[in-house]
């Protein structure tokens, strides 16, 4: 059990499109172990989701988990407008990503390979997932809200994306402006604070 090294934008790594894992390889005492590594240095973090290329390993791997820890700095109502709900750990091997329908919904998210930054991205409110677990078996899941806004994030790291390239850019903010100005607040708030660009 090891707690990996996790790379910051600008690492090529981050920009490459990761590999499907053939289902004999995911059965291998490597993967198995690299899949320990990313559950143990996600909860280090502390993050809800972990993709592979993010410890620079190239490959089609995704853990999330949001435990309801994580919620206890938020409230009741902040939850709700998250539709953030607590999600057991789970990995994702060569996922699959369907949006489902037109909504979209936009929060202040952040990325543990673009530290010390939070922006508003835009993203659909519900998605279904495809992929294979731990063992290789096929998984199904349906997400909204939250969970929803963690797959897309995590799936498209294995894509070579990274948040920052969704992004508001005029609401990228570090942490303590964002407690200080915007914590509270919605979007809309956030956004009639920030204002548009001068003439
Ligand atoms: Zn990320």
């Amino acid at each position: 059990m090891a707690v990996r090294e996790i790379i910051q934008v600008g690492h090529p790594v981050l920009r490459q499109p990761a590999r499907a894992l053939a289902p004999t390889e995911l059965a291998s005492a490597e993967i198995q172990q690299l899949i320990i590594d990313m559950r143990e240095t996600m909860r280090a973090a502390p993050g809800v989701g972990l993709a592979a290329p993010q410890i620079a390993e190239s490959l089609q791997l995704v853990v999330i988990e949001d435990p309801k820890a994580f919620h206890e700095g938020f409230s009741a109502e902040q939850l709700a407008a998250r539709e953030r709900t607590p999600v057991d750990f789970h990995v994702l091997v060569n996922p699959k990503l369907t949006l489902i329908g037109d909504e979209k919904v936009m929060h202040f998210e952040g990325c543990l390979s673009f530290a010390s930054f939070s922006m508003v991205v835009s993203r659909h409110r519900k998605v279904r997932v495809d992929a294979l677990d731990e063992h290789g078996q096929p998984v199904s899941r349906t997400a909204v809200g939250w969970y929803a806004r963690i797959l897309q994030h995590e799936v498209d790291h294995l894509h070579g994306t990274v948040c920052c390239d969704r992004m508001d850019p005029r609401t990228l903010t570090t942490p303590d402006n964002y407690a200080n100005y915007y914590g509270g607040k919605t979007v809309a708030e956030a956004k009639a604070i920030i204002g548009k660009p001068g003439a």
